[in-house]
């Protein structure tokens, strides 16, 4: 049983699903990974009321402790507590299979015109800690919480996903770092079921390589699945897909535009990125290149683009840079907005969850601004759906992208 203070409980109660370290009150018969009662400490919180506010409780005697729910203990990351369900639970194994299957069912209603998309999404589908990708015939698992890699809880998981999908494969991605942080055994990415380990997906018709395991590991970045699709609808022309990595956006720009080229700085992307463009027949233009070097001579040298694509990496890697990641951002911005003339399709994002939409569109707006050029938002858009967002829990929201139609 874990108590937690007001400030954890109250978080709780705005849907939130996380208990900091810092708002554990007292901990009895926990354990690396246990599920666990989770009880709010009245006393305390009591004592933190204005004595107004205190049910003088007629002579009763005041219950003390607040049930709030089942959580996941961990012994060691500062999230604490991720709770499962604002009940007791009898059945975890059977808990967890019930909400694997659920976010199957999401996914066959929700995903369209691919088969590659995220299976599990931790939060977003109420199984803290578990991530699933299916590209095709291969799935790929990742763990990220002491509790979810108990192994009757991976058992589950494994046999109701080959129940449900009897893929060629499922490997294991290991996340070294949160394993560290989680104080788990040190492990090695691998096979855990089957031996294929590449395959081929299809995503709003544009073909990609996928290599599960092994040398220069493969996939597009699924979050961006429906923006690639968008951007797509929109751009015409020539087009510039800046951090494009294996070619995510410039292989959908390239359906509908005359010219599009991919610049990255990782040449082994840029090589699946060629190998990708010829699986599709297409004839992409890739360069190696720094993008704030590439921008800047481009832009300095009066090129002018229809549509430009910037997906960097994520800048602000906690709230403490955000500062440096919006003035990496808006260098960006600004040199495409630069190149950009009237008509021209800016698709700009940013993958940081500590860049919050509204500074990322003040951001934006600075550089329109700093450009002398007016945006139409033509689309204000998030992560794809199988990557769900919930209410409550910000954190599961984290992609952002904007398609601004330029004058
Ligand atoms: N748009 C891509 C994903 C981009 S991920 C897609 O949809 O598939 C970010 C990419 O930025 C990575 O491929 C990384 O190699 C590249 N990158 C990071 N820093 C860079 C820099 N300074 N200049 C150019 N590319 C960079």
């Amino acid at each position: 049983m874990v108590t937690i203070s007001r400030r954890g409980a109250d978080r709780i109660r705005a849907g939130h699903v996380w208990v900091y370290r810092s708002d554990i009150v007292g901990a009895r018969d926990v354990y690396p990974g246990a599920l666990v009662r989770v009880e709010e400490d009245r006393d305390r919180a009591a004592r933190g009321q204005p004595k107004s506010r205190i049910d003088p409780g007629l002579g009763r005697p005041q219950q003390s402790k607040r049930f709030l729910g089942s959580g996941f203990y961990s012994s060691a990351s500062e999230i604490a507590l991720r709770l499962v369900a604002p009940t007791a639970i009898e059945d975890l194994p059977g808990l967890l299979g019930e909400r694997i299957q659920a976010a199957i069912r999401y996914r066959e209603r929700f995903v369209h015109d691919s088969n590659a998309y995220r299976l599990i999404f931790s939060e977003g589908d109420g199984l803290p800690g578990w991530i699933v990708d299916r590209y095709n015939d291969i799935l790929s698992l990742q763990v990220l919480t002491q509790a979810m890699d108990r192994g009757d809880l991976r058992q589950r998981l494994i046999s109701e996903l080959d129940r449900a999908f009897e893929p060629a494969s499922m490997v294991e991605r290991v996340d070294a770092r949160v394993r560290r942080l989680e104080e788990l055994p040190e492990k090695h990415d691998g096979l855990i079921m089957g031996e294929k380990t590449s395959t081929e997906i299809a995503m709003n018709g544009v073909r990609f390589r996928f290599e599960a395991l092994g040398g220069q590991k493969t996939g597009a970045f699924l979050d961006q699945r429906e923006n690639y699709a968008a951007a797509a609808s929109y751009a015409r022309g020539e087009a510039l897909d800046v951090f494009c990595y294996q070619g995510g956006f410039a292989l959908h720009l390239a359906k509908a535009c005359q010219r599009v080229t991919g610049a990255d700085s990782s040449r082994p992307a840029l090589e699946i990125a060629e190998q990708n463009a010829a699986l599709n027949g297409q004839e992409i233009e890739w360069i190696e290149a720094n993008a704030f070097d590439l921008l800047r001579d481009y832009a300095d040298s009066g090129r002018q683009y229809d549509a430009i694509v910037l997906d960097p990496p994520a800048f602000a890697r906690s709230r403490s840079n955000l500062n440096s990641a919006l003035a990496g951002y808006k260098e960006l911005n600004l040199r495409a907005l630069k190149m950009l003339g009237p008509g021209g399709i800016l698709v700009t994002c940013s993958c940081s969850y500590h860049v919050h939409p509204t500074e990322f569109l003040d951001m934006v707006t600075s550089a329109a601004l700093d450009s002398h050029r007016i945006l139409r938002i033509l689309e204000n858009r998030g992560q794809a759906k199988d990557h769900p967002s919930i209410l409550g829990i910000p954190e599961t929201s984290y992609l952002k992208c904007l398609i601004a139609s330029v004058s």
